[in-house]
């Protein structure tokens, strides 16, 4: 990495007779926005329900439809996956763990263990129910051993849009007879209705703190810059004669699909046709190539099938593009 980060620091100091002063994402910015207060808040809320209660849909609803990748191999990972929001000059920052809670396995309730590890670190525990089902053994179990979690918890019944008022009412009263929530909120991560609320009411709870993530950021996302990473070495250990340096690679979708593998596009930018040529290959058998040593060490470190697509596109002068920077996940360098 530090490599990678030195070869793109001569790429761009080859550039660097104009200003970019103003355009880059300043690290100063990472003190947030200020609340009333006058002091920032930063909370992390951990996303607590059974499977496909809607916890996925919820937090890229929080977050804004860029952060879909936060669902990325949820119900595998040991990684417990973030999407970050601010509201409020208060940062929060969404947990979302894997929604298994009655396990038989070995490998489940290992997963069980570490997602209410998730639940006690977080500060903020938001427990989702789903009105279609209501009160079932999961929801039970879970309301259980929450009951007597220190951290303050809230409860969210989701897919609103599906159900009738009365019977949301019926949920509500009979879950919180179980556990001690401090708000309840009806919503539908998916129309959106009553997420902003659930933000608000966050942003309010959180702990005063700095925070954690730079303004912009929405997700902590590391595979998906390891994956770009993983096709830009593929291709300099073909090509590094040809393109010494000006060159990068961009995720641009990451999406599990229903059989568990996962859709990945990413697009390689050089700066000039010639290159772009060059990485193609005669008849796309450098590219093709290119693609099937990625795909194969990407699907190892996800541990599911990928389906890889490579794009080449021509982007003039990228190397002082500070957006650039940002989604490789580095600092953009101002001198
Ligand atoms: P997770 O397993 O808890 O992460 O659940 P997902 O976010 O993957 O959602 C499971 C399914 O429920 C998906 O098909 C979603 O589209 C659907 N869903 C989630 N929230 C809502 C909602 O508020 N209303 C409706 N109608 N469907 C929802
Ligand atoms: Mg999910």
């Amino acid at each position: 990495m530090a490599d990678s980060k030195r070869r793109r620091g001569e790429a761009r100091g080859a550039t660097t007779d104009e200003p970019h002063a103003g355009a880059a994402p300043d690290a100063a910015d990472a003190g947030g926005a200020v609340a009333d207060s006058g002091r920032t808040r930063c909370g992390f809320i951990a996303l607590i329900g059974a499977p496909n209660v809607g916890k996925s849909t919820l937090i890229n609803a929080l977050v804004g439809s860029k952060v879909a990748i936060v669902s990325h191999k949820v119900q595998t990972t040991r990684a417990l996956l973030r999407g970050i929001a601010t509201a409020d000059g208060a940062q929060l920052v969404f947990i979302d763990t894997p929604g298994i809670f009655a396990p038989r396995r070995r490998l489940d309730r290992a997963m069980v263990t570490n997602a209410w590890a998730g639940a006690h670190d977080a500060d903020i525990a938001a427990v989702l129910i789903d009105a279609t089902r209501g009160l079932d053994d999961e929801a039970n179990a879970i309301l259980d051993r929450l009951a007597d979690a220190r951290r303050p918890k809230i409860l969210l019944i989701n897919k609103v849009d599906l159900v009738e008022k009365s019977a949301l009412l019926a949920i509500a009263s009979a879950a919180n007879e179980r556990a001690a929530f401090a708000a309840t909120f009806m919503i539908s991560a998916l129309t959106g209705d009553g997420v902003a609320d659930v933000k608000n009411w966050l942003a309010a709870h959180v702990p005063e703190g700095p925070w954690h993530y730079p303004e912009d950021q929405i997700t902590d996302a590391p595979l998906r810059q390891l994956a770009a990473e993983i096709t830009r070495e593929k291709l300099y250990l073909r090509l590094h004669q040809e393109l010494p340096y000006q060159s990068t690679v961009e995720t641009d979708v990451w999406k599990e699909l229903k059989d568990g593998s996962t859709r990945i596009e990413q697009t390689i930018y050089v700066e000039r046709e010639s290159q772009r040529k060059i990485v193609l290959g005669k008849g796309g058998q450098t590219i093709k190539a290119i693609g099937a040593e990625a795909r194969r060490e990407i699907a190892d470190m996800v541990e599911a099938p990928v389906h890889l697509f490579l794009f080449v596109k021509v982007r003039e002068r990228w190397s002082e593009d500070p957006e650039r920077y940002r989604e490789m996940g580095l600092d953009f360098p101002k001198a």
